[in-house]
């Protein structure tokens, strides 16, 4: 059951959350009520370029491979200093390879051909092939606006993907976006079916808790973790087979707290009988106890250097995967060996187009 963890030298891969501010509210967003009101539990934190230049240390930047500005909260462009984070890491390591995931519809023209001179590699978050039916997920954004980032990031230099959300009321539209993403020059288009309907719909709600829209899964794409989950029974009991160890990869919080992974890092703010907490809060009961033992002080790069949390902290959260009450459920949740693979399935397709050659008509 035991896995070794990696050691600070071992670190390849780096997940960080620049923000978790964002401008969208996306229904099954983890930072909103439904795609109404921020949840009153989420600290609305940031990571400055001087914080960055501090926590990670020219030789940890020069040995990493990846670099991805993404997380559970926020949109990275959102943050003041996501350029100038990313320049910082490419000055010191010309071989890493940059990736943000993003809804795009922010910031000027000089920020996206900025990011395509530096090689970055963005994935944008475009929910169909007309304004009509992306806004109706990705909330408070424009489609138009997107799209020419896009088309100026490609032109820059940048290597776009665009990643599509597929649900009953786009999923017409999903060979029309595909032709788009090729003309536009994106070298990837990733199909994904989300497997958060906890029903047969979802209820949308605006900033006073009203309902607005309701939306429905995919018939055409369903996400094959929907039809079969793993029971109670299995996750008790299964073996767990870390994502990230093997990655040598790493989680930072925009609020400075260190996981292994973006997953542990996701249900931190979800406290047990706090206002806003989810229901199912009370099965990381676990993982929370084990945060407190440690000291959540202790996870926080603005209270301990990165070597020491890796390396005397995280290890504790590869010692809770046995059966028992210690077990953390979100682990066997994502890593569980029972057959369903609870993230890879809801990729429902990847379309390779190559380098970009072409960019926006
Ligand atoms: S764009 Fe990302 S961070 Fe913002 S609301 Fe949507 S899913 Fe959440
Ligand atoms: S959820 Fe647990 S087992 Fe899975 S990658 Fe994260 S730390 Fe590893």
């Amino acid at each position: 059951m035991f896995q070794r963890f990696y050691s600070y030298a071992e670190v390849r891969n780096l997940h960080l959350e620049p923000s978790a501010k964002c401008q969208a509210a996306c229904p099954m967003c983890g930072r909103n009520i439904a795609g109404g009101r921020t949840r009153a539990n989420l600290p609305l934190k940031e990571i400055a370029l001087a914080e960055f230049v501090e926590w990670f240390s020219p030789t940890f930047l020069r040995q990493l491979s990846t670099l991805t500005f993404c997380g559970n909260f926020g949109d990275p462009i959102i943050a003041q200093d996501c350029l100038p984070m990313l320049e910082h890491a490419r000055r010191m390591n010309r071989r890493l390879h940059l990736n943000l995931i993003t809804n795009g519809s922010a910031r000027a023209k000089s920020f996206w051909s900025d990011l395509g001179a530096l090689g970055a590699h963005v994935h944008f978050a475009l929910d169909g092939a007309t304004a009509e039916t992306h806004r109706r997920y990705r909330r408070h954004t424009r489609f138009e606006t997107i799209l020419e980032n896009a088309s100026t990031f490609v032109d820059a230099g940048g290597r776009a993907t665009w990643d599509m959300l597929v649900f009953a009321h786009n999923q017409h539209e999903v060979e029309t976006a595909r032709a788009m993403a090729r003309k536009m020059g994106f070298e990837r288009f990733v199909l994904k079916s989300t497997t958060r309907f906890n029903g047969p719909e979802h209820r949308v709600l605006d900033d006073d808790g009203q309902e607005v829209d309701r939306l429905h899964p995919s018939d055409r794409f369903p996400a094959p973790a929907l039809a079969a989950r793993p029971d109670r029974e299995a996750l008790a009991t299964c073996p767990i087979q870390c994502k990230v160890i093997p990655q040598g990869s790493v989680y930072v919080a925009a609020t400075g707290h260190v996981f292994p992974c973006c997953w542990l890092g996701a249900i931190l703010h979800d406290k047990p009988g706090l206002p806003d907490s989810r229901k199912s809060s009370a099965a990381h009961k676990s993982y929370h106890d084990l945060v407190a033992r440690i000291g959540e002080h202790r996870l926080n790069l603005r209270e301990t250097p990165l070597p020491v949390i890796i390396e005397r902290y995280l290890p504790h959260f590869t010692r809770a995967w046995g059966p028992g009450r210690e077990r953390l459920v979100k682990c066997a949740q994502i890593c569980g060996q029972t057959g369903i693979d609870a993230f890879n399935s809801t990729y429902v397709s990847t379309d390779e187009f190559g380098p970009s050659t072409s960019s926006a008509a």
